[in-house]
């Protein structure tokens, strides 16, 4: 029985006022969710373009915008009329021939988590405003740590430092921890926060190794560019968000190293030693060593194994961007090519990526989450719940203020398919990668970068340069049949596949390449 059968709910229901705005929630919902259902069934069955670009004006006119704006007035019909406009230039992320960008095609129960959040607006920040909400956060990334490793050596991650998975009793140990007397904090804590999206979460670890090799930087400002001064080293093939860290941080990119990569975008660990031995020559301080797992552009695996290695010899902050390939960690199969995760000081790990949720849900994980506890100062008279708080607040560890019950997304997905269910989802995209590079490799006149280590891959019209190769991606794009993007790793631009949905088989990869062999003699 639903709840909505349960006589006890009518009975609630009917004991109340009469409701005019929460009856209009309700028409207005079955409306929306109708139009949703149809979107997400034809998009799947292959019905239509993967996405339609027409000009901004054009779209901007035919769902009269500034109409709308000026004069309100919208209704249920209205509502239901504007909804099938809006949704038929919309990208489908639900349609097989979307191999596009990393993001996930969404389950639906972390649709109705983002309908949960937007009618309850629970912010996450301090206890007071969320306690469920900040209760699954806890439970999310105590999770999180344990497939990690992070938390009590024990790869089920169910150790007895992470909690009762079935009572989440203990999932808010590392954060009571951090209330507890000072000789109990000096054992390392393992802990992290949500955060929306990948790139703020890169910035987070970035800020608390500075907290740990430069404390004074928060009020004083960045040491010297010179003598003293910090700098990261990343490999070539990292992310931009990275960059973009040290500029938004005062450091200027400048602060950024490259390490040198081979041909499919993988860090060479040998060239460490070498550039760690030039800052110190230099007369400044290694801030952090980034490694990806998996690099954006190629889905290629830095050697974690190796860079730690270096990094524990010299005492260097390692962080992992494992955004997009942190996910693999959930399958006995792939796992292994995440070794050496567990000895990063701080990880970045996307759930909108390959967990199924969708935008955003990022998590930042630290081996030792004190380092965060310094990275952050402020004072906010109005905000914070108090010593005699029931729960924690997580405001102290987040660049945002407000922020969005991200783990409700991430949690009712679990609750559905369990970690098993997101393990084979996770190894059926990578596998259907590995196939279509042999697919693509053995076409006449098709060239791939390498075999691919996630659910990324790269390949080219073997007679186009990359200008030409571009102009044949413009053209795929606006045909709208197969939403592919490009890539330049190692020299060369590359047409980029992502495999992010299940229903991207054989007979679709077989059709773009019969697409692009088409375009390619100009037809
Ligand atoms: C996608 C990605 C990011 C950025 O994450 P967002 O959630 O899009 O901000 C960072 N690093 C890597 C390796 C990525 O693949």
């Amino acid at each position: 029985m639903t709840i909505h059968d349960d006589p006890r709910f009518q009975q609630a229901l009917s004991e109340l006022p009469a409701d005019a705005d929460a009856e209009t929630f309700r028409r207005w919902g079955e409306e929306v969710l109708a139009l949703l259902q149809l979107h997400v069934e034809e998009s799947r069955a292959g019905n239509g373009r993967v996405l339609r670009q027409r000009p901004i004006d054009q779209i901007g006119q035919e769902l009269e915008l500034s109409r709308w704006i000026r004069d309100g007035g919208m209704d249920a019909a209205s509502l239901g009329r504007f909804l099938q406009g809006y949704l038929a230039d919309s990208t489908r992320l639900h349609h097989p021939a979307y191999m596009g960008h990393q993001v996930a095609v969404p389950h639906f129960a972390s649709a109705l988590a983002d309908l949960v959040h937007g009618t309850i607006n629970n912010g996450m920040a301090i206890y007071e405003m969320g306690a469920p909400a900040t209760a699954i956060e806890a439970a999310i990334i105590t999770w999180m740590l344990g497939r990690i490793g992070f938390t009590a050596g024990d790869p089920s991650g169910y150790g007895d430092a992470t909690g009762d998975p079935d009572t989440g009793a203990g999932a808010l140990d590392d954060l009571a921890a951090a209330r507890a007397p000072a000789a109990a904090r000096n054992a390392p804590r393992p802990g992290g926060v949500l955060t929306h999206g990948g790139s703020l979460a890169n910035l987070t670890a970035l800020l608390a190794a500075r907290a740990r090799i430069a404390p004074d930087a928060w009020t004083a400002g960045n040491p010297g560019t010179d003598r003293g001064g910090l700098v990261v080293i990343a490999p070539a093939s990292a992310h931009y968000s990275i960059s973009r860290a040290l500029g938004i941080m005062g450091l200027g990119t400048d602060a950024l190293l490259s390490l040198p990569v081979d041909d499919c975008g993988r860090a060479e660990a040998a060239a460490l030693p070498g550039l760690c031995d030039a800052v110190v020559a230099s007369g400044r301080r290694v801030l952090a060593v980034v490694a990806s797992a998996v690099s954006t552009a190629a889905g290629t695996h830095d050697p974690i194994e190796a860079m730690a290695d270096v990094c524990d010899e010299r005492g260097l902050w390692l962080h992992v961007d494992g955004a997009h390939g942190a996910s693999a960690l959930l399958s006995d199969a792939l796992r292994g090519r995440l070794a050496g995760i567990e000895r990063a000081h701080s990880v970045v790990w996307d759930a909108h990526k390959l967990l199924r949720t969708s935008t955003l849900c990022a998590a930042v994980l630290f081996r030792d989450v004190s380092a965060l506890e310094g990275a952050f100062r402020q004072q906010a008279s109005y905000l914070g719940s108090g010593a005699d708080s029931p729960g924690i607040d997580l405001i102290g560890r987040t660049v945002e203020c407000t922020k969005a019950s991200l783990g409700l997304k991430l949690f009712l997905v679990l609750a559905v398919e369990g970690e098993r269910g997101l393990a084979a989802h996770v190894e059926a995209l990578y596998g259907a990668a590995a196939r279509f590079h042999d697919l693509i490799a053995a076409r006449p006149g098709f060239t791939c970068l390498c075999p691919p280590e996630a659910n990324i891959l790269c390949f080219r019209w073997a007679a186009f340069d990359d200008e030409r190769l571009a102009g044949l991606r413009a053209e795929l794009v606006r045909r709208g049949e197969f939403y592919i993007t490009q890539a330049d790793v190692g020299g060369r631009r590359w047409l980029r596949l992502v495999i992010m949905n299940p229903e991207t088989d054989e007979a679709v990869v077989e059709r773009l390449l019969t697409s692009i062999e088409g375009i390619a003699a100009g037809v």
